[in-house]
């Protein structure tokens, strides 16, 4: 970490802020929720969870075998008439309480989506479960109002929905699954990552407090193998997903010829575009919470920073200075900025990533940070000099590491934000309004936003273009894809 300096310089250090883990309420042992109840895996195993921050195992979990699949989608293929059955209102009520739940667990939740995950606690506090509960208050709303969501058309829910999500926002991307499945009468068998099943496994506790009928949701954690049996089931009516590109793809090939609707929210390398006439610091700020939020373990990460030739080094010069400032470490201490890489393998991803933009010519800065001995670290990294055709320019690195291009007009940055494959989101900095909506609107990008980025509300639809996916996740968009409508 750099020294910080002021102009007396007088240095005023951080002390150390820790979030206490003692009101965590973790069992050693979970089992598989399925039909309500936790129980011991039929022919799956049982793995223990680790904390990234610290390489210690934190909990032990079971993975569900195919015959553990099996019986997660009977019960909720049992339980689905039943919930589709009761009236809206009162299923409303129950998303409401779950909500509620959230809520009152939030300290909990929020400590424990860090220790698996790795991620900040002022993010997983003020961002994950506030979101989370939002997003089961959002479509608790719903519950009643169906046909208005889609046009005043009749409706009717799906079936079972096999719901399988990723370790970036682990909590926050099952509640934005569960909430419109249930809300629109369907039942749901979740999958957490492999490396973050803990908070759905909390969220299964709140589940039974909230005495959601038997069934109507199951949380079956595993790894690639169990989410490939479970898309694979018989017995299902829907499959969303979460997570890369070639999983997706991999879905897709699975579902062909079967009436099975799916959802593919995927990668993305989205544009982050910051013309010469913006507000420069204020645009700074963008960029670092675009790429440095989560480690840049985010899907709509800006990861591709478009700069105007004319105020590039400006630019440049002050993201360096900004991210020098960025506090790297323990994710419990509520002053990280940047906490650890969610696993070894996704740490080894970077570096191979990291390495092949070094390789290829680009010019890497990485902040000079006292990173902890244990655990999986990755300091925050510029790169410069990157041509388009640069790994680092083409591929989801997924981590803290930013690559700079530069444009020289308006219709350059709109072709060079779109010469990707991936199309989930962007950013457009700029003092001119026009300017922002021109250019928004030829983004190939299923979100734009404008002089701002990273935010996310349970009322707007998210969702991406070409390769990183189809479909639409929140707001009344995102009851659609739960429903069939006639
Ligand atoms: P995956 O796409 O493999 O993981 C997402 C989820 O799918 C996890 O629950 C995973 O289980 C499960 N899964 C894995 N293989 C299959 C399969 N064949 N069929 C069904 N489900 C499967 O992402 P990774 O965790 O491997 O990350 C790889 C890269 O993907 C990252 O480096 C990043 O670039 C990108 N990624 C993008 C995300 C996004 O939101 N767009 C989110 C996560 C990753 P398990 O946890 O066991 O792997």
């Amino acid at each position: 970490m750099t020294t910080p300096q002021t102009r007396t310089g007088i240095v005023w250090e951080y002390a150390p802020a820790p979030e206490s883990s003692a009101h965590v309420r973790l069992r050693g042992s979970y089992g598989l929720f399925i039909g309500g109840e936790f129980r011991d895996p039929l022919d799956g195993t049982r793995v223990a969870t680790v904390n990234p921050a610290t390489e210690e195992p934190i909990a032990e979990v079971a993975f569900a075998g195919p015959a553990d699949l099996r019986a997660a989608v009977e019960a909720a293929r049992a339980a689905q008439p039943g919930w589709a059955g009761l009236p809206a209102l009162d299923r409303g009520k129950y998303l409401f309480r779950i909500a509620r739940l959230i809520q009152e667990r939030a300290r909990e939740l929020a400590v424990v989506e860090s220790m698996d995950g790795g991620k900040p606690v002022r993010e997983s506090r003020d961002v994950d479960i506030p979101l989370a509960a939002a997003h089961f208050f959002h479509y608790a709303g719903w519950a009643d109002k169906l046909s208005y969501g889609v046009g005043g058309r009749e409706v009717a829910p799906l079936g079972v929905a096999a719901q399988i999500v990723p370790w970036n926002f682990p909590l926050l991307m099952a509640a934005w699954k569960l909430a419109p499945a249930l809300a629109c009468g369907n039942t749901a068998v979740l999958k957490p990552a492999e490396t973050t099943p803990l908070t759905a496994l909390l969220l299964a506790e709140i589940c039974q407090e909230a005495e959601l009928p038997e069934g109507v949701m199951a949380i079956v954690p595993g790894d690639g193998r169990t989410g490939a049996a479970l898309v694979r089931e018989p017995g299902i009516d829907k499959v969303a997903f979460t997570g890369s590109t070639a999983v997706g793809k991999d879905i897709q090939a699975a579902l062909a010829g079967r009436a099975v609707p799916l959802t593919l929210e995927l990668g993305g390398k989205s544009a982050n575009v910051v013309f010469e006439d913006a507000a420069l610091d204020q645009a700074v700020e963008g960029i670092v919470n675009g790429i440095f939020f989560n480690q840049g373990h985010v899907c709509c990460a800006g990861s591709r920073l478009l700069i105007q030739e004319s105020v590039a080094e400006q630019v440049i010069a002050k993201l360096w200075a900004r991210m020098g400032r960025l506090r790297v470490g323990d994710p419990l201490d509520k002053n990280t900025d940047v906490g650890a890489i969610n696993s070894r393998e996704q740490l080894e991803r970077i570096e191979e990533l990291v390495s092949a933009g070094e390789g290829e010519g680009a010019v890497r800065r990485s902040v000079a940070c006292e990173l902890p001995e244990r655990g999986y670290w990755f300091a925050p990294t510029l790169f410069t000099e990157v041509a388009p055709a640069h790994r680092i320019a083409v591929e989801e690195i997924f981590g803290p590491v930013v690559s700079v291009l530069t444009f020289r007009t308006q219709a350059e940055a709109i072709q060079k934000a779109n010469a990707s494959p991936y199309g989930l989101a962007a950013g457009v900095w700029t003092d001119k309004g026009a300017k922002a909506f021109e250019v928004a609107s030829a983004l190939q990008a299923g979100v734009v936003w404008q002089n701002t980025y990273n935010r996310f509300d349970p009322s707007a639809a998210f969702g991406g273009y070409k390769e990183s996916g189809f479909g639409r996740e929140g707001g009344p968009a995102g009851l659609r894809p739960y429903l069939r409508v006639s």
